[in-house]
């Protein structure tokens, strides 16, 4: 373990099922989901607010003194999105917010600014902490680490599906493009790329259910954090 409590890091491209599975996987077991993807777009929606330039990284970083974020957890878990003050939670998940955390993400200063906060929960909490770098920069020391993914297409579809579930416009081969052009700014970016540590289980839904993926994962997570402890997890 690191220090007193468990982590366990889950990484991957856009669209693999990280925080619906996460969710629930912590859900099950217990433990806090942090959404690290819901902290980026948090200062992509403050710089798209600002009418800042996504060319200009300048200016996107001498913005951050004057963002107070914060994250709440309610009662059953569910995490919540401050801006100084405001709660963004559903604005963060507008489409174009999705291009705006990729570009803000790729600067060295914004993932410095938000690194004590990742590390902080972690310390504190039992976490399962989704996002791109958990097991290679944040976590490190994480009690297992999960490269989970899935097929282009498949993630594609997933994202359009849950666009129009809420009643979002989406075309299905814009949706693939956006997910190819973000796997590449997330994977080619020279601070914190995607990509999987060394000693990360990897795991593919392609074809899988959400409920096939949920299984895949808990039996992982919980023969491992079993064996970690030495004795079956309540
Ligand atoms: O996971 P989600 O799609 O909400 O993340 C939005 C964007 O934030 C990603 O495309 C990625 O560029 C960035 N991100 C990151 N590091 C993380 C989590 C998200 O760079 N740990």
């Amino acid at each position: 373990m690191s220090g007193q409590h468990f982590s366990i890091a889950i990484d991957g491209p856009s669209g693999a099922g990280k925080s619906t599975l996460s969710e629930q996987l912590a859900r099950e077991l217990g433990f806090l989901h942090v959404d690290t993807g819901a902290i980026y777009r948090t200062v992509g929606l403050a710089a798209s607010r600002r009418g800042i330039s996504k060319e200009d990284p300048q200016a996107i970083a001498g913005l951050l003194p004057e963002l107070e974020i914060s994250l709440q957890f309610g009662e059953d878990g569910t995490q919540r999105m401050l801006l100084n003050g405001e709660d963004v939670t559903q604005a963060i998940r507008m489409h174009e917010i999705s291009a705006w955390a990729s570009v803000v993400s790729a600067i060295p200063a914004v993932r410095e600014f938000l690194l004590d906060m990742q590390r902080r929960l972690a310390r504190e909490h039992n976490v399962i902490m989704d996002g791109r770098d958990i097991g290679t920069v944040v976590l490190p020391q994480a009690d297992l680490k999960i490269y989970l993914t899935a097929d282009p297409e498949d993630r594609a579809r997933r994202r359009y599906l849950e666009l129009v579930a809420r009643g979002q416009q989406a075309e299905q081969a814009q949706i693939l493009q956006d997910v190819l052009e973000r796997d590449r700014r997330d994977m080619e970016r020279t601070v914190a790329p995607l990509r999987r540590a060394e000693d990360a289980v990897l795991a593919d839904t392609t074809g899988k259910s959400q409920e096939e993926s949920f299984q895949l994962l808990l039996s992982l997570i919980r023969s491992h954090l079993e064996r970690k402890q030495g004795g079956p997890l309540s």
